[in-house]
């Protein structure tokens, strides 16, 4: 008790504090911490009421209540049913809360007082609840904080709608601090206010810090604990390039982290003005360099890092946050917008790649054991053909507005590849029926990144127009090391050997076939480790527009010669780190700071 006592003096006295990350997403930022958890009370928006919504509030409140009351009791008579009535009893103590009448009283004359909305009134309330548990010196009611806690969850969920997240509607520019972010809520932030974010848990290849650098926000993941330290309304600093971040910095950090900050906006003006550039090495070697987005409104970012096209659109988004699937129209429109967008640039559209770490509101996935070995991308749109078949439709459509391409994620075998092309050939009747106009010679690719499809991509690369292989799985399924795990992210090597073996594989079998080769996962991102896959024959590098000027000067920096000679040598070495080391001693002289730099 004491030491717990001790540790929260030291927080209100806000002692500077740095913590180390894993950097995901580059640039600084310093601002006031909003901490979310799913359980935090603290973040719930305050919303003065009149005087005239006060019995509406408490309504609201009263219906809640009622509402929550109902869920308990659905989930105690499953339970029952499945395990048990002694199980299901436990439940008993979170109805006892809800009818708690002075809990009850006090939320009610707390918006009548205060004058604000029921949610709000009820997060106070509850946190009162909270410290006067935690002061009890017994540790079983200790232990009832927990199940206060649940049951407050489910209240104000009640209150708010699980889909009105507190990122939704922020008025003040933050830095969000939470234990952890699905893609879905870092997709919902308002990219003016959230200027930075920091999670306790993640890894540089998740979803959520691949959309961080999609709206290029400074992120840091794999904190551990970043979300217990800091409380909402604490000054902090997220340096996204080296993975640091500042708790209660004093005056000479905040000083410091000014001049970073410019440094970072000076070295990304200077960057840019390579962007109408040739990617091109010393000796005239091309690579086409392109950009992964997740929305089409990125377009002009890509455009102003210099894309010559998309080398991958995950369009898995435009399935998130909402309750319906989106229509064959929907999705025509916004394809058709990208492809003439980027005319006469090519941009590759991937299938619906749900699953894994992305989850989508409007469908009823069960939840499994192991996700990204599961019911997910492609397995799941060969199973359900009327979802894939719309969106084949819709790119279909588009694809005569520009230089549109497909690609579908996940392929394991040439039978899933085959199925896959027997749809789109349906698709392409019907629409020949319907007499909608479309291009009959769309350009299909699979995407690389299952060990066994990149062992049989002889086979695959006989039936597809281009192979892209997506590292960020590849490493994971190769290496046995799940992308989204922080304890283990010392594990996830992209120069593993293992991981160069069967890249290069992929691009013999692609080039014998006469098929281009291109990789869209962020491992290419790093401006060594692009000079080696240059020097493996890879035809196109994809990845977050952001990182392109960065590649772009070390393409330009060095001779395909060296970038060939690199790739022999790194082949040959027994471990990762092996190959880092090589790496750096052989390329830092042509790539200097570049190599140095945080990402
Ligand atoms: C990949 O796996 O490398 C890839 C680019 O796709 P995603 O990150 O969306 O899984
Ligand atoms: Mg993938």
């Amino acid at each position: 008790m004491r030491k717990k006592l001790a540790k929260k003096q030291n927080q209100s006295t806000g002692e500077m504090k740095k913590l180390v990350g894993i950097p995901v997403s580059p640039g600084v930022a310093s601002g006031k911490a909003l901490v979310l958890h799913s359980e935090d009370f603290r973040s719930i928006p305050k919303e003065k009421v009149g005087a005239g919504q006060i019995p509406q509030e408490i309504a609201r409140f009263e219906d809640a209540l009622t509402r929550t009351r109902a869920d308990i009791l659905g989930i105690r008579k499953k339970l029952s049913e499945e395990i048990g009535r002694e199980h299901s009893d436990i439940f008993m103590a979170h109805l006892l809360v809800l009818e708690d009448r002075s809990l009850i009283e006090d939320v009610i004359t707390t918006i009548k007082e205060k004058r604000v909305n029921a949610e709000y009134a009820f997060s106070i309330v509850i946190q009162k609840y909270f410290h006067a548990f935690s002061q009890i010196d017994d540790e079983y009611l200790k232990e009832r904080v927990s199940d206060i806690r649940d049951i407050a969850r489910r209240v104000i969920e009640n209150l708010i709608g699980k889909e009105k997240s507190p990122l939704a509607n922020l008025t003040e520019k933050v830095v969000v601090i939470a234990h952890d972010l699905s893609p879905s809520d870092t997709a919902m932030m308002d990219k003016e206010k959230v200027i930075a974010f920091a999670t306790d848990i993640g890894g540089p290849t998740s979803h959520t810090a691949i959309m961080a650098r999609s709206m290029e926000i400074p992120a840091v993941v794999g904190l551990d604990h970043v979300s217990q330290d800091v409380q909402t309304g604490d000054s902090i600093i997220i340096d996204g390039n080296h993975g640091t971040v500042i708790l209660h910095p004093d005056a000479k950090a905040l000083s410091a982290y000014a001049h970073e900050e410019q440094r970072f906006i000076e070295l990304t003006s200077e960057l840019d003005k390579l962007r109408n550039l040739p990617a091109v090495t010393t000796d005239d070697h091309p690579i086409e360099l392109a950009a992964n987005i997740e929305f089409p409104e990125e377009i002009p970012s890509v455009l102003a890092h210099g894309a010559t096209g998309i080398g991958l659109y995950r369009t898995e988004y435009f399935y998130m946050n909402r309750t319906d699937l989106p229509t064959e129209e929907e999705q025509y429109d916004a394809y058709r917008t990208v492809a003439a967008k980027m005319k006469p640039f090519s941009v590759v559209i991937r299938s619906l790649d749900l699953g894994g770490d992305k989850f989508l509101s409007s469908l009823e996935v069960p939840h499994e054991m192991n996700p990204f070995l599961g019911w997910r991308a492609i397995r799941f749109c060969l199973a359900r053909v009327d979802i894939f078949k719309t969106q084949l439709r819709a790119v279909l459509r588009a694809s005569v507005h520009g230089n549109l391409k497909a690609m579908y994620p996940m392929i394991s075998n040439l039978t899933e590849l085959r199925r896959a092309n027997e749809i789109l050939e349906e698709c392409k009747k019907e629409l020949k029926k319907e007499k909608k106009p479309f291009n009959p010679n769309l350009p299909v690719g699979a995407m690389i990144e299952i060990p066994s499809a990149a062992l049989t991509s002889d086979a695959l690369a006989k039936e597809v127009d281009f192979f892209s292989i997506g590292t960020n799985d590849l490493i994971q399924y190769a290496l046995a090391v799940d992308r989204v795990n922080e304890k283990i992210a010392y594990l996830y090597e992209p120069t593993h050997p293992a991981i160069l073996r069967l890249i290069q594989e992929v691009i013999i079998n692609g080039h014998k076939n006469k098929i281009w080769v291109g990789t869209c996962g962020e491992m290419s991102g790093d401006p060594g480790i692009a000079v080696l896959l240059m020097g493996l024959g890879i035809d196109q590098i994809s990845t977050s527009p952001l990182l392109l000027p960065k590649i772009k000067k070390a393409i330009r920096l060095v001779p395909f010669e060296l970038a060939k000679e690199v790739a022999t040598k790194a082949l040959k070495f027994s471990t990762g780190t092996e190959v880092q080391k090589f790496l750096r001693t052989k390329l830092t002289r042509f790539l200097k700071e570049l190599m140095t730099e945080g990402i």
